[in-house]
């Protein structure tokens, strides 16, 4: 097949993205963040601790300097974060099972980068949708099903079903570990025949939310969103056949949650977060560790879960780490590029 991504195989790569200030934060709020090189493809990401004074009166800062496979500075728009992801959207088309996953606090732009009408999502879809189209004239032919989750509470839910039944309706995730395939039940398939009804994919899983939460946005930040691509290629001049998934996710907020406080409901959505975002730490440092094969605690969390086969295997992970530039959010920006940094390092 038309693969150049192959050296990527089996490799954890992490992005980590800035987003810009809003209008409604002064530009002393801001984090003094460096980027030591202002180079097209920047890897290093530099924050200046607050201003430190010795007992001889010099004002030194701390240096925390983080290290990924690129770094996107406040002015990057979503082109040009999508051009460098669209080889590995790509390979999904060539059968492989691809992840990508948008980690970072409330605020920090996932959901901007990867579902809103400009993300990464829509952006995916067109772009697969004219690959596939090329691909016709050396006799393939794609048909690509959709799904879009929701991962809440440890629950799984439908963001393309009926409203009245979103948190009512079970769902059950089926593995068939012969061939490697992962089965929702009475989930909601949509045939994306035309690139555009991604945008209708899109509003409706936002509908959908926020009928069932007062607050869309709330719920939106303590949930995981996953979107389910699945391609499937036959050739009928050749007969080969290809079968690929890409999974487009938006996590849960990672604030650190404290459980102090929160009762009820909301300590126990706290718990989950908390243990769903450390289970995804802990398979992908199982993996990267070379544990394929061996144990992989997949069955940790409901998120794990269901991408087990997406993130073993044959199969190609990205993170991105979103970081918000605001002063009063600098330690959760470090807490979550530490996290990235291990991610990164397994
Ligand atoms: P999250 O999903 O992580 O909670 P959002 O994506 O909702 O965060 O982003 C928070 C706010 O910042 C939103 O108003 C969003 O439109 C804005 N925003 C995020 N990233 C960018 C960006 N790269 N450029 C412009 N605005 C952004
Ligand atoms: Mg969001």
């Amino acid at each position: 097949l038309h693969n150049q991504v192959q050296e990527l195989k089996g490799n954890i790569r992490v992005f980590c993205r800035v987003r810009p200030s809003l209008k409604s934060e002064p530009a002393s709020d801001l984090t003094l963040m460096q980027y030591p090189d202002e180079a097209d493809d920047a890897k290093e990401i530099n924050i200046l601790g607050p201003e430190e004074k010795s007992s001889l009166g010099t004002v030194t800062r701390k240096n925390n300097t983080f290290s990924f496979d690129r770094v996107f500075s406040p002015s990057t728009q979503n082109a040009e974060v999508f051009d460098e992801i669209s080889q590995l959207v790509q390979s999904a088309l060539d059968g492989y099972n691809v992840c990508i996953f948008c980690y970072g606090q409330t605020g920090s732009g996932k959901t901007h980068t990867m579902s809103s009408a400009d993300g990464m999502i829509p952006r995916a879809v067109h772009q697969i949708y004219e690959t596939a189209q090329g691909l016709e004239e050396k006799g393939w032919r794609y048909t690509m099903a959709g799904n879009f989750v929701e991962v809440y509470n440890e629950n799984l839910n439908d963001l393309l079903g009926n409203p009245d039944e979103l948190d009512k309706k079970k769902h059950e995730i089926r593995h068939d570990m012969q061939r490697g395939k992962t089965t929702i039940t009475d989930i909601t398939t949509v045939n994306l025949d035309s690139p555009e009804m991604v945008e209708s994919i899109l509003k409706n899983a936002d509908a959908n939310r926020s009928v069932a939460a007062t607050k869309a946005n709330e719920r939106s930040s303590r949930s995981h969103s996953v979107f389910i691509l699945k391609l499937t290629g036959e050739n009928h001049i050749t007969g080969e056949r290809s079968e690929g998934t890409l999974n487009l996710v938006d996590l849960a907020g990672s604030e650190r949650l404290s459980h102090s406080g929160a009762t009820g409901e909301r300590l126990k959505e706290t718990q989950n977060i908390n243990r769903s975002l450390s289970s995804l730490g802990d398979v992908i440092s199982a993996l990267g560790q070379g544990k394929d094969g061996g144990h992989i605690p997949y069955r940790n969390s409901k998120l794990t879960y269901l991408l087990q086969f997406s993130l073993g295997g044959n199969s190609k992970t990205l993170m991105f780490v979103m970081v918000s530039p605001l002063q009063a959010h600098m330690s959760e920006t470090l807490t979550s590029l530490k996290f990235a940094t291990k991610v990164h390092n397994t």
